[in-house]
């Protein structure tokens, strides 16, 4: 889609000049030469920049600008007469991003236009936040565990898992690509004065084995012979 700038300037001959100089530069642009009709353009419709003059019949620029910053997050560059400097310290106060002073020379409003557009780009719809970067969320591939609502799913189907199962996965899922050996995931599932057999960890693995990698046809759990077991990044 291409970048719509508002153009506010009540001085027709002015105006005319910047509207063919951006539309030469590509850009779509919309004319108002009156403050008021000027804010209800910019509240209906969705631009990328506004450029607005101060001296405006029906609304001053300054309370466009005011009303305009508290409904939408759009870069507005204001346009002032050569040493209002009050109107500058009050647009900027307002929320104008910068302001330029006529008369301007036309390479530097178009310069301060990129600028504009470039760092105070009017903020999108955020995409969903990935699940691997949602707190308390271990994510591999397919499989996401929620240590909050302590549930694990894979591609949206429910694992169900008993305590000790899921505590195995997520230990194995905090330590990605590290070779965990039976001692330790025995350690971290059972605790330290646990009295079995180290093989029980066999029988956990196993059990996941069944419930995930068998179900899904993947091959998350890997072991290492004589080391331990360990889930890499990339799914081998
Ligand atoms: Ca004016």
């Amino acid at each position: 889609m291409n970048t719509r700038i508002l153009v506010v300037e009540d001085e027709e001959k002015l105006a005319r000049f910047i509207e063919l100089e951006l539309i030469h530069e590509g850009y779509e642009v919309k004319k108002s030469g009156n403050g008021r009709e000027a804010l209800e353009t910019a509240l209906e419709e969705e631009f990328d920049l506004v450029l607005l003059d101060i001296m405006l019949p029906g609304l001053n620029g300054l309370e466009v600008l005011r009303r305009l910053q508290k409904e939408k997050d759009v870069p507005v560059i204001l346009l002032t007469a050569r040493d209002a400097v009050m109107d500058k310290v009050s647009g900027l106060d307002a929320g104008a991003v910068d302001y330029i002073t006529k008369p301007f020379a036309i390479e530097e409003l178009l310069a301060r236009i990129r600028v504009a557009l470039k760092f105070h780009a009017p903020k999108k719809e955020q995409p969903q936040a990935d699940a691997a970067l949602q707190e308390g969320v271990l994510v591999w591939g397919e499989l996401s565990l929620n240590e909050r609502s302590h549930t694990v799913r894979y591609a949206g189907h429910e694992i169900f898992l008993t305590n000790r199962e899921f505590l195995m996965l997520k230990t194995l899922l905090e330590n990605r690509d590290i070779v965990l050996s039976r001692d330790t995931l025995l350690n971290r599932v059972c605790g330290y004065d646990f009295a079995g057999e180290t093989n029980i960890v066999d029988v956990y693995i196993r059990y996941l084995r069944s419930k995930i990698d068998d179900v899904f046809h993947v091959k998350m759990i890997q072991t290492v012979r004589g080391v331990g077991y360990v889930i890499k990044s990339e799914e081998a």
